[in-house]
């Protein structure tokens, strides 16, 4: 890959204001492109429409904004590339290996789906998602900073929806279709999407896309063990010293600036952080435990 042909993105969902947690992923991702003097797109996942909330985009450009974190390009939304998932659906159809679905989510309670509906379904008048058909290679993905990760989806994972029975197209589909369309050659984003990965691979392969590099950040976890999230009420950042904030996430990714660096502008600690960034200086863990002490206050 040619430094001048990087492009890196950040993918939100605008369910809720950025936390903690996603500022560090966007912040890594920023790095990681700026770094090789690369494009960073922002694309607002908003193709679940029951879980988005109205405005929350605005928000979270605004944060993206005041944190220094300015993007290339225009702001890319899911809910306006129904067309795009479509024909990708249609060409995985005429593979032969889209079937109909009426199990019910109870019925599948736990992974991997056991293939129930593979062979055809009698009853299709009631609801069905869309899944597509698995099989048992071990799928690699090779990722910059975890090493790799192999899984075979038929036995971990199963057949999975490609599109769902509200009709619209799963996230998995959306993500390969939009990462290939919009060019993203390296993908940095937090650890806990590491086990998608995988399925996410078959569609790209399947699909004839390039496969992009990987990236799996560490995870903000909170005292519990949970991951930081929009649930757990993060805070809003504070947007009155946005600088704290992105030293905080610096620090959290193994890049603490100088202690003097504390004050300074966001121009100037980004500045600081391109320069500094340095892949065998990040944690390799795929979740760190921030107290509720700085980085907390931070958010
Ligand atoms: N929209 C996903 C999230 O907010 C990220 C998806 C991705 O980066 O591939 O967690
Ligand atoms: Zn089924």
């Amino acid at each position: 890959m040619s430094p001048a042909g990087y492009t890196g993105r950040f993918a939100p969902t605008p369910s809720g204001s950025l936390h903690f947690g996603s500022i560090v992923t966007a912040l890594g991702s920023y790095l990681q492109a700026r770094k090789q003097k690369g494009k960073w797109l922002i694309r607002m996942e908003d193709i679940d429409e029951p879980r988005t909330r109205p405005g929350t985009d605005k928000i979270i450009l605004k944060q993206l904004e005041c944190l220094g974190l300015l993007w290339d390009g225009e702001i890319v939304y899911q809910s306006q590339r129904t067309p795009l998932y479509r024909s990708a659906f249609e060409y995985l159809n005429s593979l032969g290996l889209i079937f109909r679905c009426t199990c019910t989510r109870k019925e599948i309670a736990n992974r991997p789906y056991p293939g129930t509906c593979r062979h055809g379904v009698a009853d299709v008048t009631t609801g069905y998602s869309m899944r597509i058909k698995t099989n048992d290679d071990d799928i690699a993905c090779d990722d910059v900073l975890q090493g790799k990760f192999v899984q075979s989806i038929a036995s971990e994972v199963g057949d999975f929806i490609i599109k769902r029975a509200d009709g619209l197209f799963a996230y998995h589909l959306a993500v390969t279709v939009d990462d290939a369309e919009q060019g993203i050659n390296e993908i940095v984003r937090g650890a806990d999407l590491l086990d998608s990965t995988p399925r996410q691979i078959y569609l790209q392969t399947l699909l004839g896309y390039n496969l992009p590099g990987y990236l799996h950040l560490p995870v903000a976890i909170n005292n519990d063990g949970n991951k930081i999230s929009k649930r757990s009420h993060a805070a809003a950042i504070d947007h009155d010293n946005p600088s704290q904030v992105i030293f905080e996430a610096l620090d959290f990714l193994g890049h603490a600036p100088p202690y003097e660096a504390m004050n300074a502008d966001i121009e100037s600690l980004l500045d600081w952080a391109v320069k500094n960034w340095d892949l065998n200086t990040l944690p390799k863990q795929t979740q760190i435990k921030i107290n509720h002490g700085s980085q907390n206050d931070a958010i």
